[in-house]
């Protein structure tokens, strides 16, 4: 006899508020893209939760440290201490094989997360955390500017890829070398242009050059763009203060900055906007 429709109860299989917390996850594939781009794909059963079509996202990578043991990391995400963490985008998500890219810049062995990128062979493993929103995900400006140096080259073909096919703008990247240059489904309307930086820890005024001469066009527009933090600031300051683009049509933020590690670049990021 089927059971009496019982009182209604909360619905227990609703996720908890807040972020899940970071989850283990084991490199399949480990390539070099480009020259200096390496894309790790990553993959676990506990990515089953990853929303679909969340490319352009920003997420969180946790760190195993020398010759740390797979279980120890694993109860180490889970109860502490927080492992050393690095913030990346989302590059690719196939939710139907549950593996995910991130593409990450090879700056040297100095930073934990480029030596991760560089050492790490398939059954390498390490935490995931995010999806966070993406950047750019409603598309209504007459004229779009991209800028992007090379660790914002996946938010911002991940921009280009969802854009509407008839958009029409700019997009100026700077990469290390020419090979760096990544072939993006970007609609027909946007010029793109690559510029080569082969010394990313010295600034470089290029890319705030080119767009200071742009032809400032009419209509609503709408920005991707991100990179070193140096030059974000002045093209903050171009966009804002003397195009008078709006914020809520402006994603422009800075990446990394010359000379500090990432725990240091976001207290200053939190300093500045305080
Ligand atoms: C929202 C967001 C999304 C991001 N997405 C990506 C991404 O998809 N791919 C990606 O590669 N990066 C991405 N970044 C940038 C990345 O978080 C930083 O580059 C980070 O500092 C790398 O950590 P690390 O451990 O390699 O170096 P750190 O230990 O943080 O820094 C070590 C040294 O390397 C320098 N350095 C850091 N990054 C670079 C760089 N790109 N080029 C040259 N020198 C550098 C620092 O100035 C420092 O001197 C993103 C950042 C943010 C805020």
């Amino acid at each position: 006899m089927p059971a009496a429709p019982g009182p209604v109860l909360p619905d227990l299989k609703r996720p908890a508020r807040g972020k899940p917390g970071p989850r283990l996850v084991t490199v399949v594939a480990s390539r070099r893209i480009t020259p200096n781009m390496i894309r790790l794909t990553l993959t676990g059963p506990e990515l089953a939760d990853v929303r679909p079509k969340c490319e352009g996202a920003n997420c969180k990578i946790f760190l195993p440290g020398a010759g740390q043991g797979r279980d120890d990391f694993a109860r180490q995400l889970k109860d502490g201490p927080r492992p050393v963490v690095r913030t990346y985008t989302v590059r690719h998500w196939r939710p139907d094989v549950q593996e995910l890219d991130v593409d990450f810049v090879d700056h040297g062995l100095e930073g934990p997360a480029s030596a991760f990128a560089n050492r790490a062979r398939p059954g390498d493993f390490c935490g995931f955390a995010g999806p966070g929103p993406v950047k750019l995900s409603e598309f209504y400006a007459d004229w779009y500017l991209v800028a992007a140096d090379m660790s914002a080259l996946p938010v911002a073909a991940a921009a280009l890829e969802a854009m509407p096919r008839d958009a029409r703008g700019v997009a100026v990247f700077e990469v290390t070398c020419a090979e760096d240059r990544q072939q993006i489904d970007a609609p027909e309307g946007i010029e793109q242009h690559w510029l080569v930086h082969p010394h990313p820890h010295r600034p470089s005024p290029a890319q705030e050059g080119m767009i200071r001469a742009l032809d400032w066009p009419e209509g609503r527009v709408q920005t991707c763009v991100a990179g070193e933090s140096g030059v974000i600031k002045a093209l903050r300051g171009y966009l804002h203060q003397e195009r008078g683009l709006a914020r809520g049509d402006a994603y422009v933020s800075g990446y990394w900055k010359i000379g500090l590690v990432e725990d240091q670049h976001q207290q200053e990021k939190r300093r500045e906007s305080a």
